[in-house]
């Protein structure tokens, strides 16, 4: 066997380093032991500090799609109206949840698939009309589209700072440069991308404004993602709602102490010029990317099949998973029409690299003849530069 397990390039879940795996593998304990009450405690403060979080930090078991319901469930009153910005398939995913929690929704469209929803479009529907909470996607996993989020953030404190501000953060948190001052009210993520660490725990950051507006509303609906069921247990970990994944949190203090030590602009940085590298030799052998340059994702790539190249798409992907990674087939618009790259968390040379060598060797054993070398060398070169 040439290749003992494909590398994990999906967007989610990402490769885990083994000092999270021994995390994941530790004895496990009661949820009110001391020592996971500790742990637990300066998780939450970290996650706080780090992000800048005026509000709290919630770790509950779960995947990044309940940390989007949690985020509307606990910030749109009965009567709230509801925009949502998207930019592909997750964003409609927001769209569809916030519309069967029965809000009344309006969803604002990226011009096509590749594009993000312009700024100036979202400041013109919100002077239109009120909306009670904004929905965005920070990183479109199923497009490689970063949407603007400094400047979208800028245009709401200066012109609709009553709107609160709800992200998801799945494919960017922990990631790419972000903080809640800003002036976001709900931030969501999840434990399987940016962070690295096994699927299981859904993150989110709410503001003060959040927390205060939640306590003002009436019982929700919602009972096991109520912030007033978790705001007690996350400020004193020994109390109980729902049995905390005792093993998955180990795992992310891990991840967090990783983030720590390499810091997060090194980390988005890092992300940023593997994105970069990796967008220029895919380029190299021919293939073109579904987001727009200008709004390309420092996490995921979408990477279209040149046209005639005679590449059967499923095909294709089997094909570079058997030369040692696994990537994914697209969605919507893109389907069939190319793969997606997640290149985010803990990665490294070594990886990026032996990824480039995987879809091209598949390219030529294919039957796509591109010169071996074509894109690894522009990889490489992209790895001197620095
Ligand atoms: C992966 C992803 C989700 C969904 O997360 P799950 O853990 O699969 O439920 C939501 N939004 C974005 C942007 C994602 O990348």
């Amino acid at each position: 066997m040439r290749i003992r397990n494909p590398l994990v390039m999906v967007p989610g879940p990402t490769p885990v380093v083994r000092s999270i795996q021994e995390a994941l593998g530790r004895e496990t304990i009661s949820y009110n032991d001391p020592r996971l009450v500790a742990d637990f405690s300066l998780l939450v403060d970290d996650l706080v500090k780090l992000w800048r979080c005026d509000g709290i930090a919630f770790v509950v078991a779960g995947s990044g799609t309940m940390a989007m319901e949690m985020g509307i469930a606990n910030v749109a009153a009965r009567n709230d109206k509801v925009l949502v910005c998207s930019n592909g398939y997750f964003g409609d995913r927001f769209a569809d949840i916030c519309s069967r929690k029965g809000f009344e929704t309006e969803v604002l469209r990226a011009p096509r698939w590749g594009e993000s929803v312009n700024i100036a479009d979202v400041d013109a529907k919100l002077n239109e009309k009120k909306f009670g909470v904004i929905c965005v996607t920070h990183i479109e996993t199923s497009t490689g589209v970063e949407f603007p989020l400094r400047e979208f953030t800028e245009m709401m404190r200066t012109s609709h700072p009553d709107t609160l501000v709800v992200v998801d953060g799945v494919a960017s948190m922990g990631g790419v440069e972000f903080y809640m001052d800003w002036g976001v009210d709900v931030m969501l993520s999840c434990s399987q991308k940016c962070f690295g660490t096994a699927p299981g725990l859904c993150l989110l950051w709410a503001s003060e404004r959040a927390l205060e507006k939640r306590k003002a509303m009436p019982r929700i609906a919602e009972t096991y993602i109520d912030f007033e069921k978790w705001v007690p247990v996350m400020r004193e970990p020994m109390k109980y709602w729902g049995t905390p994944a005792v093993n998955m949190i180990w795992s992310l203090c891990e991840a967090v102490r990783i983030i720590k030590e390499e810091g997060l602009e090194n980390r988005s940085r890092r992300h940023r010029k593997y994105a970069s590298a990796i967008r220029r030799s895919l380029a190299a052998m021919g293939f073109s990317m579904g987001a727009d340059e200008k709004v390309a994702a420092p996490t995921v790539t979408v990477s279209l099949y040149p046209d005639n190249c005679g590449l059967d798409d499923a095909v294709f992907r089997g094909a570079v998973y058997g030369e040692g990674a696994h990537i994914a087939g697209c969605l919507g618009d893109f389907a069939g029409k190319g793969f997606r790259i997640g290149h985010m968390g803990n990665i490294d040379d070594n990886i990026v690299v032996s990824l480039i060598a995987s879809i091209e060797r598949a390219c030529v054993k294919r039957g796509y003849h591109i010169e071996p070398g074509a894109g690894l060398g522009v990889l490489q070169r992209a790895l001197i530069e620095e």
